[in-house]
């Protein structure tokens, strides 16, 4: 049994991020999605709500699960007895942080290995921070996040607009 583990703050969930799940489950039996509270970033969705979309969009992948983690990455792949950690990479852009990231994950712990994938080419400008950025301006999402984070994100800048007035 090969347990990965594929760490981010996912807010919210996207597509691009479903495709590295399904193509890292082609090579690990297990994957779990672990969602940083990364509170320096303010994210827009609890973390409650961050794995509840996460919970729903991966019902039907076997072998696939998600888990509220905080704290030293490397620990946390331990504890899950993983035997990596995934992640994904998109433009050039990401290449020096995901570096830097990996490099210091393999000082802190030698046998856990980071592995990164790419997703399919329609989502490899798609980030969450773009996807908030349309949807509080009124842009559609629709094809980049799955429908109940599309939703949950209109809900979420109506009720935004509706606090600041
Ligand atoms: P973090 O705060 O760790 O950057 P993210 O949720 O933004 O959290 O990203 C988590 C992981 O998913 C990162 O490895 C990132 O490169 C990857 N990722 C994000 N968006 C995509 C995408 N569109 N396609 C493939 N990988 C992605």
């Amino acid at each position: 049994m090969r347990t990965a583990i594929y760490p981010g703050t996912f807010d919210p969930l996207t597509n691009g991020h479903l495709d590295l799940i399904k193509r890292g489950l082609c090579m690990f039996d297990r994957i779990i999605i672990a969602v940083a509270p990364s509170l320096k970033k303010q994210p827009l969705f609890t973390i409650e709500e961050r794995l509840a979309f996460i919970k729903s969009a991966v019902k039907g992948l076997k072998g696939a699960e998600a888990a509220a983690f905080d704290g030293l990455l490397v620990d946390y792949v331990r504890k899950s007895k993983g035997v990596a950690i995934l992640r994904g990479l998109r433009a050039v852009s990401d290449f020096e942080y995901e570096l830097q990231i990996a490099l210091m994950n393999r000082r802190l712990n030698h046998s856990i290995e980071t592995v990164f994938m790419m997703p399919s080419e329609e989502y490899t400008f798609l980030t969450s921070s773009i996807i908030k950025e349309v949807t509080s301006f009124g842009g559609s999402v629709k094809g980049f996040v799955p429908e109940k984070v599309e939703e949950a994100l209109r809900e979420k800048f109506k009720t935004l607009k509706g606090t600041r007035g």
